[in-house]
């Protein structure tokens, strides 16, 4: 038998008027935008979190509307932390890739506390004109390094040094407690070294500034910024289309 669910709210029949229930039970509902091709209307939204070689580790069915971010920050806590992590290698540092929405907050939070680094960028790479210019802007704008008067981070979260002749490292590693630490150092010759570290730095009042976390203000932390999989990153872009 097959059974169709089309409507997730409660609607007059056409004949009588009678109010009859949704004929989708546990659905949600989308409006359609502009920029929602595709995922609008009734129905579910599957999240799922898959290996790169498509091998699924969890997944949860959702009403369709409800944020993305949010459902995979709470698999990453609970089932994730549950069942996957005792059968990874404790020793390597994962990659976790997604698009815009993942780049929330929480989301990167809770990615760097199973051992991932965040491959998420809130600037699509899709190819439409308000994307581009979107990551122009980002490329533009420039934040200052707290104690490294040489150094500023894009908001693309890229380092650039005054001279512009400085080099770039990327680093990751897992700590003893099984959580993820990634660095983005910067050195030059003319302008010194920098090194920032994923969860050590957050925005200041001043927004163009960049500060270190203190003890206590660990919910404020920027965990993009240290990030090296950056927007125009090669490697953080790799099979990105
Ligand atoms: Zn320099």
């Amino acid at each position: 038998m097959i059974l169709s669910h089309y409507s997730s709210f409660e609607r007059p029949d056409r004949v009588t008027g009678e109010i009859k229930p949704p004929t989708m039970r546990g659905g949600g509902f989308m409006p359609q935008r502009e920029d929602n091709h595709g995922k609008a209307g009734h129905g579910f939204l599957l999240v799922a979190g898959i290996t790169s070689d498509a091998m699924p580790l969890v997944a949860r069915i959702v009403p369709n509307g409800t944020n993305e971010a949010k459902v995979a920050t709470a698999m990453l806590r609970q089932e994730f932390t549950q069942s996957v992590s005792s059968r990874l290698d404790p020793t390597k540092v994962g990659v976790a890739r997604g698009d815009a929405p993942y780049s929330a907050q929480s989301f990167r939070q809770a990615a760097h506390s199973v051992g991932y680094v965040p491959n998420t960028h809130p600037v699509s790479h899709a190819d439409r004109e308000r994307s581009k210019d979107h990551a122009v802007r980002k490329d533009n704008r420039t934040y200052r390094i707290n104690g490294k008067p040489n150094w500023v981070l894009t908001g693309n979260r890229e380092l650039k040094c005054r001279c512009s002749k400085g080099a770039t490292k990327k680093g990751a590693k897992r700590l003893a407690d099984g959580s993820a630490r990634a660095s983005l150092a910067g050195w030059c010759k003319s302008c010194g070294n920098v090194n920032l570290v994923t969860g050590e730095w957050r925005k200041a009042q001043k927004k163009d500034l960049l500060v270190k976390v203190m003890p206590g203000e660990e919910r404020f932390a920027d965990w993009s910024i240290g990030n090296p999989l950056t927007f125009n990153d090669p490697l953080a872009t790799k099979g990105v289309s």
